[in-house]
């Protein structure tokens, strides 16, 4: 069994994929290119895939002699990959939900608290040296305790942030998924994405990217939001209509925004960056030690069980 993991992964992740795999750690950073994900799909029985390897129906149709058999991608999101020309080319995929959610949470509220309360330009400000001192007045910010925070996408991520926004903070919290949840703290449900919108001090996106979710933040929900109002995103970039976005903020239709994920990630756009009301991460979710090192012991998991003939953990 031939496995090709696309990216370097943490110490842990590499000693036991090389002790328990015949395994091919890819010494780059950057995503696969097609050549790679078709020589990937014809050399290798199993292929640990992730962020910006597009594994889309092209590739799978343009692979002649498909040997791979399992994506078993690290991360829990998996819009990169076109699942269903997957599974009907005979290569079963699977994800790592679960490792990533206190991290991706904590990273929300990162975003959450540093552009209500103005950390990021605070910070440049001192770093600049043109602090002028304290005074009543001073980069008055947006207060967080107690305020209605709406979460888009209530699953294990939309939960955690939820349940850090009302035992850490006393926020109100309202919520749009598919579903109504049972949570064991309040929490209204509101299936109306513009209703939720307009009611909230914050908006919070939690939601998987592809398709269904392509620019489910646009105009119209944009404009429903308060002008005071804050949207973050931690859930896929495609997720906002970006230009759409920018303009709602130069225009001042809403407050800021505190963004980990881009629409055409690594390119992030420099009106964005010249904005001081928004907080801009480089898709910092999931970076930690350990969560990256549980993410691939979660991946090698899937691995393990396909090699031993055992049903996946963590289908997707
Ligand atoms: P999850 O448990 O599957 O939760 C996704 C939630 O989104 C569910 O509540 C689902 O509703 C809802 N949803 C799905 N499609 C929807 C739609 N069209 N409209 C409204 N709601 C919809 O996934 P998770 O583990 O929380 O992860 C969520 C996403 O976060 C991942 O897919 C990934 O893209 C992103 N993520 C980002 C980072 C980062 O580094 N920034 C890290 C980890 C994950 P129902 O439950 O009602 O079906």
């Amino acid at each position: 069994m031939k496995l090709l993991i696309a990216r370097p992964m943490t110490a842990a992740v590499e000693t036991r994929a090389r002790s328990e795999f015949d395994v091919e750690i890819r010494d780059d950073t950057q995503p696969l290119s097609t050549e790679e994900m078709l020589r990937a799909l014809t050399e290798f029985d199993v292929i640990v895939p992730t962020l910006g390897d597009q594994f889309s129906a092209q590739v799978f149709a343009q692979a002649p002699d498909l040997r791979c058999k399992l994506l078993a991608n690290f991360g829990v999101g998996y819009n990169h990959i076109d699942v269903q020309a997957a599974l009907a080319s005979g290569v079963a995929v699977s994800n790592t939900p679960g490792a990533v959610t206190d991290a991706t949470a904590d990273i929300a509220m990162t975003l959450l608290l540093c552009t209500a309360r103005r950390a990021g330009e605070g910070e440049r400000l001192v770093r600049a040296g043109r602090w002028q001192g304290w005074h009543p007045t001073q980069m008055l910010g947006h207060h967080v305790t107690g305020k209605r925070v709406g979460i888009v996408g209530m699953g294990r991520i939309g939960q955690a942030i939820a349940r850090r926004c009302h035992f850490g903070f006393g926020m109100r919290v309202a919520y749009q998924s598919r579903q109504p949840k049972t949570v064991e703290f309040p929490a209204e449900y509101i299936p109306n994405l513009k209703s939720l919108a307009s009611t909230v001090d914050f908006l919070v996106l939690a939601v998987p990217g592809g398709s269904e979710t392509h620019h489910l933040i646009d105009a119209d929900v944009l404009g429903a939001m308060p002008p005071s109002g804050i949207l973050i995103n931690i859930a896929r970039g495609e997720v906002i209509d970006e230009s759409t976005l920018i303009a709602a903020l130069r225009d001042g239709r809403i407050a800021g925004a505190g963004l980990d994920v881009y629409e055409f990630e690594p390119s992030v756009p420099l009106a964005l960056r010249e904005m001081e009301n928004v907080t801009l991460l480089p898709h910092l979710g999931t970076a930690t030690e350990e969560v990256r090192t549980s993410m691939g012991h979660m991946a090698l998991d899937n691995v393990a069980a396909f090699v031993d003939g055992r049903p996946l953990p963590n289908p997707v």
